[in-house]
């Protein structure tokens, strides 16, 4: 089978497939409270999502990341990744998955036994009042719950974090209780993604007020070797934790020179890059019959040489990020 090269040369390696666009929080950058989601027909099945996602593996992908919406809340998720895990081994290395928490609880024991080493956890605030606003749930005790769950079933967990006006004074804390339990963390900014109900403006911080935050109170390091499996985030060392921190900049640093990701929205399309409205609806293809190497190879092809997100008060792009999968 060929691999997967762009244009520019980028070899593709990584997929990130969301399997559904519901959620069980509404987060205030991701969503509006009164979110209306897609019909239930428009969703890729079990069997599209995993024909589509084995197709991928065969043309050299290395790692899947499975995102959403909340993928835990998807009815057949461990049967997806049991299907998904059978094609674990050498070449295709990681099957991993990006969670709210909520359900963590249920479904730890069984990420960990069908063969995920590594998950990231998104979690915004650890005050309780924070957290509820933010997410319109009052659910941080369930997260934290899953939290727990997952490291006790052996699971190396990431923390990520939105950098918002209302936790940005607690990222030292945050990075503290992360790093004292062996957690990654990364900070990532805001990206202009969808109609939510709060200004976009309002809601971004620059990647920089959290570097000087943290640089009054702690020591970092650039860490300069990047694993090419790792994704956007620039890593630093820090001091006095001996835990690693990560800046993922979108809007004020971008990282497209080395992108080598892809993604399969809930509805089979295919998009090369986050920033950009360009895809291939693998959907249609699978549905009337068709081929869908064809489609994989000229969405390869469509991958631009870089996103061209700009914050303003209305989004710059239409698709919420729980359709694309963050
Ligand atoms: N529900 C899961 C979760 O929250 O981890 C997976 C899907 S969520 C869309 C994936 C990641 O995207 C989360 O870390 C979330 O915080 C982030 N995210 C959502 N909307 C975003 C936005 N507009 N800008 C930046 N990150 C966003
Ligand atoms: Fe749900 Fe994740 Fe979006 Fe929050 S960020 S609303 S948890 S999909």
């Amino acid at each position: 089978m060929p691999n997967l090269i762009d244009k520019f040369g980028r070899e593709i390696k990584y997929l990130r497939v969301s399997v559904t666009d519901r959620c069980d929080l509404r987060c205030q950058y991701c969503m509006s409270e009164k979110m209306s989601f897609l019909p239930k027909q428009d969703l890729l099945s079990l069997a599209e999502l995993s024909k589509i996602a084995h197709r991928f593996i065969d043309f050299g992908i290395e790692k899947i990341r499975i995102s959403g919406g909340e993928p835990l809340v998807r009815k057949d998720i461990v049967e997806l990744i049991t299907e998904l895990s059978s094609r674990l081994g050498q070449d295709f290395a990681e099957l991993t998955l990006t969670t709210n928490g909520t359900q963590l609880a249920k479904y730890a024991d069984a990420l960990s036994s069908l063969g995920m080493k590594r998950i990231n956890v998104s979690l915004d605030s650890l005050n309780p009042a924070i957290f509820s606003s933010l997410a319109r749930r009052n659910a941080l005790p369930r997260v934290l719950e899953g939290i727990e769950a997952a490291k006790t079933a052996g699971l190396h967990i990431k923390i990520n974090t939105v950098l918002l006006p209302e936790n940005l004074s607690e990222i030292p804390e945050m990075m503290r209780w992360a790093h004292a339990q062996s957690f990654d963390m990364s900070l990532i900014e805001i990206m202009p993604m969808g109609q939510t109900d709060v200004s976009r403006r309002k809601q971004f911080v620059p990647m920089t007020h959290a570097k000087d935050t943290l640089s009054q109170q702690f020591t970092l390091s650039p860490i300069l070797r990047r694993d090419p499996l790792s994704g956007p985030a620039r890593y630093s060392y820090v001091a006095e934790t001996g835990g690693r921190i990560g800046f993922i900049s979108p809007l004020t640093n971008n990282f497209c020179a080395s992108c080598n990701r892809v993604r399969l929205t809930c509805t089979g399309r295919i998009y090369m890059c986050l920033g950009q409205e360009d895809h291939i609806d693998l959907r249609k293809t699978l549905r009337s019959g068709g081929c869908i190497d064809t489609g994989i190879a000229k969405a390869v092809n469509l991958k631009p040489e870089a996103h061209d997100f700009s914050i303003g008060d209305a989004p710059s792009l239409p698709r919420h990020m729980s359709v694309t999968g963050g």
